[in-house]
């Protein structure tokens, strides 16, 4: 399944509609993972990049995290991973 890197969807932050580009939930060396995962969401830009609070910038840190660890048990479950599998995967745990 290859998923589209821009979709016309509602911010799931601001719930704001329009077309959205791609934010990988894991990235860096992971975002392969975030692709075969489904670990993609949809932000407008101020929620993704934008504002100060918006899920790239450091100050809102605990925010990615939260993203990162609800995909992390949703996959978990879903795939029926262990830990120690998961970190084999992706290379830590936010759990
Ligand atoms: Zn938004
Ligand atoms: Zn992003």
């Amino acid at each position: 399944m290859s998923l589209p890197n821009k979709m016309y969807t509602e911010c799931p932050y601001c719930y704001i509609e329009g077309l959205h580009y791609w934010h990988h939930v894991f990235g860096g060396s992971n975002k392969h993972h975030s692709e075969d995962y489904n670990a993609v969401i949809y932000p407008c830009t101020p929620c993704h990049t934008g504002n100060t609070d918006s899920i790239h910038k450091q100050a809102s840190q605990e925010k990615n995290f939260a993203l990162k660890r609800e995909h992390q048990e949703r996959i978990m479950g879903e795939f029926d991973m262990d830990l120690k599998t998961w970190i084999g995967k992706f290379g830590r745990s936010w759990l």
